[in-house]
């Protein structure tokens, strides 16, 4: 699709990524190829030295994740797109392409726990080091966590589980004054929501295997370069600004696509965590319908939050859309048109009641995914977090009476009439 700029998101969800030539197919084809015919060896070798474009082996490029890679940079209006093999592999080329041993990262202490755990654990396993900050710390004791050393700081739009809501103004003020990447996760806003591009971020990460995909059938991840953040010259960068012994002295730096072509020619090059074709074709499916949904998803989310919080079984109820939440001033400024589907809640009582209520539940399933087309609850207590004692779920913010629950777009009154039937039993 030519001049993406002049259509709307939701136009752009339907239409951006693919156009077809006369006498091709209307949508992308799965291209199940592992490489790609070359009729001299100058073309190919072009394309080796990234001097045209072209594909030639399936874990560098491939047609079909080419189309979704064009599709969600449109979206969050990004240069590039790099599909890789999850949400996790996203986070971590993001990293490696940018840190090294002695170097250190700043991230929020609110995002996804297998994200934790590769910036809090792993990576400094490799020399990396990682240093947390709670999102709702004031600018200034930010600002000390991040030295000569530090190469991004990260957070999550809407935080998975805890829901809480990134100031954005915050942080990319911070990442300007001391001229560091702004990198952001945005799988449970999606840009229907948020574009944490315009908002001063420099890089958006996703995992597409939530919204994305949308229907549960294909894990991925999606990282979008800004094209928006001058390597050049930054002492911060000096991967950027020195030859690439590895790519015939290529700078990085001097390149329009910095960022990502630093990524896919190093990082995807020698860990190899591309997308499968089969996986691209189904999550650009999904990418088609994702403004529908997400509007949906965020009205039903909003109904069911209003009627749990006024029900008497109920303890406390997480959603940004409720005027008391903490973050619902946040969520006004930053995601005006809906908050999303994922919330969580507290059942009054013991923790038994939890495990009553899950198993009274006809509609909403049990599940350890999110942010799909159905409806689903976890428990963290009785399932994700039953390794760790009642005081140690209390600091990761996970009381035990905590229900997760990610409302999906089937009729809000049959989802309310469950959640209502099921509470009943408790
Ligand atoms: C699920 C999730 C991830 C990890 O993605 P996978 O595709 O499961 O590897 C990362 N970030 C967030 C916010 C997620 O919800």
């Amino acid at each position: 699709m030519n001049n993406e700029k002049k259509y709307q998101l939701d136009t752009l969800c339907v239409q951006a990524g693919y156009s077809p030539k006369t006498g091709e197919s209307r949508i992308p084809q799965v291209c199940q190829s592992t490489t790609f015919y070359y009729g001299s060896t100058k073309a190919m070798a072009d394309c080796f030295d990234l001097k045209s474009d072209g594909y030639f082996y399936s874990r560098l490029a491939n047609p079909t994740l080419a189309a979704l890679e064009g599709k969600m940079a449109a979206l969050e209006g990004g240069v590039c797109g790099i599909a890789c093999s999850s949400g996790m592999s996203a986070a971590l080329l993001t990293a490696l392409t940018l840190c090294g041993t002695g170097d250190n990262i700043v991230v929020s202490s609110c995002i996804y726990g297998g994200t934790f755990n590769l910036f809090g654990t792993t990576l400094p396993k490799l020399g990396i080091e990682c240093r947390f900050f709670h999102p709702d710390a004031p600018a200034e004791e930010i600002e000390k966590l991040i030295d000569d050393k530090t190469r991004f700081v990260f957070g999550e739009t809407v935080a998975n589980p805890s829901i809480v809501i990134l100031d954005f103004g915050k942080l990319a003020a911070v990442c300007k004054k001391h001229g560091v990447l702004f990198i952001v996760d945005n799988t449970l806003a999606t840009a229907v929501l948020c574009r944490p591009l315009d908002l001063g971020a420099n890089i958006v990460v996703y995992s597409t295997s939530k919204y994305a995909d949308g229907h549960a059938a294909a894990l991925g991840g999606m990282i979008i370069d800004g094209g928006n953040f001058t390597y050049k010259g930054n002492p911060r960068y000096p991967h950027f600004n020195e030859p690439d012994e590895s790519y015939h002295g290529l700078v990085y730096a001097d390149l329009p696509v910095a960022f990502g072509t630093k990524c896919r020619a190093q990082m995807i090059r020698d860990l190899g965590a591309i997308m499968a074709p089969q996986n691209a074709f189904l999550t650009f499916l999904g990418c088609d319908t994702l403004a529908l949904r997400m509007e949906r998803h965020c009205s039903n989310a909003a109904k069911v939050a209003a009627f749990l919080a006024n029900h008497p079984k109920i303890d406390w109820v997480k959603h940004a859309s409720l005027p008391d939440n903490p973050y619902h001033a946040l969520a006004e400024k930053y995601l005006p048109k809906g908050q999303g589907g994922m919330m969580s809640f507290g059942i009054k009582g013991s923790v038994e009641k939890c495990a009553t209520f899950m198993e009274a539940l006809q509609l909403i399933t049990q599940e350890t995914h999110v942010a799909d087309v159905r409806s689903c609850v976890l428990h963290p207590a009785s399932t994700t977090h039953r390794q760790l004692s009642a005081e140690d779920m209390e600091k990761a913010g996970v009381p035990q009476n905590l229900v997760r629950l990610s409302v999906g777009i089937e009729n809000p009154n049959d989802i309310i009439a469950d959640l209502a039937q099921a509470l009943e039993k408790v």
